[in-house]
């Protein structure tokens, strides 16, 4: 079975879905967000990487199987105390290696621990329908419900992001709609309503939604990479990010700002 680059297993993180989680990434992802705070995430490669003293450093290692249920299960005990479990991240988990990915999930899931899937959601439906009988819930980020503004900011346009978000639901998978706030391009009150009127449209059904104020960590890391930095946004301002929270309480949902 094909392994994937893995490039960080972070314990005890607490903005990666309920709870406390032992979060993977998975390196490699289809699309390049000009915001990205883990460019090193992007490439499914191995990479050198200088820390920041300045020492090269290799990111992306594979594991098995074996090596990563060792590593989640030892935490259990604050997975169950907290409500939390493991989650998925990347780069995008679900274009990685996908017979590894449900092998590794379904053995998660026979330990009894909660799994979540933070995705982009661009990548082949089959692949959701495979993990779905395993994945308590998906992180789904809607970036853009505008297509031409994702093709422009990402590189890609959003028609998979809709087919799949809308597959998941009728499915049954619990979404949790993640929304990155970029001041003055995908933050204003039309874009919300046109975001509400697209997920009612569609019938999506949405356990919560997480509202991601853009900040602008990670910097350094395109230097250390050796490459040019494409973060070039501004933080929207706090009082704007409530006044959309509350509409979209209005609107019947459960929001919550961060992850
Ligand atoms: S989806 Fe995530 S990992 Fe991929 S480019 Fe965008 S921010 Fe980076």
């Amino acid at each position: 079975m094909k392994a994937p680059y893995i490039f960080n297993i972070q314990k005890f993180s607490v903005h990666d879905g309920p709870g406390i989680r032992t979060t993977i990434f998975f390196k490699g992802c289809p699309i390049r967000c000009l915001w990205c705070h883990n460019p090193e995430s992007q490439k499914y490669n191995q990479e050198v990487m200088l820390t920041s003293e300045g020492e090269e450093e290799i990111v992306g290692q594979h594991y098995t199987i074996e090596q990563i249920v060792k590593k989640v299960q030892s935490d259990q005990i604050f997975y169950d105390q907290s409500g939390g479990g493991v989650t998925f991240s990347g780069g995008e988990v679900m274009t990685q290696p996908i017979d590894y990915i449900v092998e590794l999930a379904s053995r998660i899931k026979r330990l009894g621990i909660s799994l979540m899937i933070d995705t982009c959601g661009v990548a082949p439906v089959e692949n959701y329908q495979k993990i779905l009988p395993y994945a308590d819930g998906f992180l789904y980020d809607l970036k853009f419900i505008n297509s031409q503004d994702h093709f422009k900011y990402v590189g890609k346009d959003n028609s998979l992001v809709k087919d799949n978000l809308k597959f998941i639901s009728d499915n049954g998978g619990a979404i949790y709609l993640r929304l990155i706030l970029l001041k003055g391009i995908n933050d204003s009150m039309d874009t919300m309503e046109k975001t509400v009127e697209w997920l009612k449209e569609n019938n999506i059904k949405i356990s919560e939604i997480d509202l991601l104020p853009y900040h602008d960590f990670g910097r350094d890391k395109y230097n250390r990479l050796g490459r040019k930095c494409t973060q070039n946004f501004e933080v929207p301002d706090e009082q704007h990010v409530l006044n959309i929270k509350y509409y979209l309480q209005q609107e019947g949902y459960n929001v919550k700002i961060g992850g």
